[in-house]
């Protein structure tokens, strides 16, 4: 029998934005990672009620919930009562406990206060999970209602009891299978388009699920398998991961963490070739992805940004005439400013970008998001042209990403 539980984040922060449920994520990957399935994610603000009823109807529809937030010391952290009270325990002060709080305050020269008292305190008939990393352990109760797992909402003290206490509680109580997902990253394909090449393939995929996560990376294919032994999960998923990578075609380019700034390098370093850039509207957003991955200065060396006329004229030596007949965002200007960039840094390899990222000076024949890339690769160059979507900030960032794709290529076909 696999298991699952519903998820419960507490914390009136949580609501009003100014805490990111950072604990919902984690506990979701790593619960995943052995076969537990969480069925439903709530969040709640630091009311009984609103505990109560989010307890009540997990427990209701799954018998075991797990909560984090809501287990410090101060009058708004109420978890703990509100969820014995309806398992019906009531709250026995456990000395043990409380001098495991005086001493970790002793040990930072600090003293307890009496609020801190209410940590010691536990639900009868429930076992404490104890907290090393700070003052509020967590708790493990089980009766009528189900099974009740409470975590206190402090990040690192969440993540550690979590991976001490309750996973393998958890892992022994479950039948060994796990949940496991892999990714197909695509760029350069609108998740329309991409849906329209996978084509039905709801037969080859059971039982697994398949999800299309647009960014401004491009769209990831997640395939997900549920509740299968680990070996058989991975057999599947590397067969559908096939089929996928083969109807998504060109558009491909890695996997799962697959970063492109770190392909391009691979690339560059497998032809033989060193890189420049010569970037408009992404203002050296390229030179940012690629200088961020440790490791790059053996292949990059550098790049222009041109993002007025006169650099790109005088730097990197486009021809005042093509400016004048095709305008910056145009494919002749793209090729000079690639083969600019090599000529002047003295490399092999180049990619330039030039585009409009709005919000205003669009036109009717060049709209906003109309972007112009060039490669030039051992003295071969091409260009391509795209209509990025988004406000700036994103067709800036997917001006980037399509830039170092349709370098990868290019650099993959000179090193072929
Ligand atoms: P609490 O256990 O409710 O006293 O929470 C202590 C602190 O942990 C809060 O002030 C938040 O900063 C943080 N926190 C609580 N819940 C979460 C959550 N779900 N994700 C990330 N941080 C949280
Ligand atoms: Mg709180």
């Amino acid at each position: 029998m696999s298991s699952s539980l519903e998820l419960i984040t507490i914390g009136t922060e949580l609501l009003l934005g100014f805490t990111l449920d950072t604990n919902g994520a984690e506990i979701g990957r790593a619960l995943a990672n052995i076969g537990v399935r969480i069925t439903r994610r709530t969040s709640v603000s630091d009311d009984p009620d609103a505990i109560r009823d989010a307890v009540s109807g997990a427990l209701a529809r799954t018998g075991m919930v797990l909560t984090t937030g809501g287990l410090g010391p101060t009058a708004d952290d109420i978890t703990k009562r509100v969820v014995a009270e309806f398992f019906g325990m009531p709250l026995d002060f456990q000395q043990e406990i409380w001098e495991s709080i005086v001493a970790r305050f002793t040990r930072i020269g600090r003293v307890p206060s009496a609020a801190n008292r209410s940590q010691a305190e536990v639900p009868r008939g429930g076992t404490v999970l104890p907290n090393r990393w700070g003052t509020a352990p967590g708790l493990w109760l089980e009766g009528d209602p189900g099974i009740a797992i409470m975590l206190p909402g402090v990040p690192t003290e969440m993540r550690m009891l979590l991976e001490h206490e309750v996973v393998p509680r958890l892992s022994a109580r479950a039948d060994g299978t796990i949940i496991r997902s892999r990714t197909i990253r695509t760029a350069g394909i609108a998740e329309s388009s991409l849906a329209e090449r996978i084509g039905p393939i709801e037969e080859e995929l059971k039982p697994l699920s398949l999800a299309y996560l647009p960014g401004t990376h491009g769209v990831d294919l997640r395939v997900t398998s549920w509740n299968l032994p680990a070996a058989e999960a991975d057999r599947r998923l590397l067969e559908i991961a096939v089929v996928l990578r083969q109807r998504a075609g060109e558009f491909v380019f890695g996997e799962d963490d697959d970063d492109l700034a770190r392909l391009v390098l691979d690339a560059a370093r497998a032809a033989r070739v060193r890189i420049a850039t010569a970037e408009s509207c992404t203002g050296g957003l390229v030179g940012g992805r690629l200088t961020a991955i440790p490791g790059s200065s053996d292949v990059f060396v550098g790049g222009i940004i041109a993002y007025d006329d006169a650099v790109k004229r005088e730097q990197l030596g486009v021809p005042s005439s093509l400016l004048a007949q095709h305008g910056a965002v145009s494919e002749a200007v793209a090729r000079a400013m690639a083969e600019g960039a090599a000529a002047l840094l003295g490399v092999e390899a180049s990619v330039a970008v030039t585009g409009i990222a709005g919000p205003g000076g669009g036109t009717e024949e060049k709209p906003v998001g109309l972007v112009w890339f060039a490669v030039s690769v051992k003295g071969v160059t091409s260009a391509a042209r795209f209509l990025v979507p988004g406000n700036r900030e994103d067709i800036r960032a997917r001006a980037a990403q399509m830039a170092l794709f349709n370098l990868r290529k290019a650099l993959i076909s000179a090193g072929a």
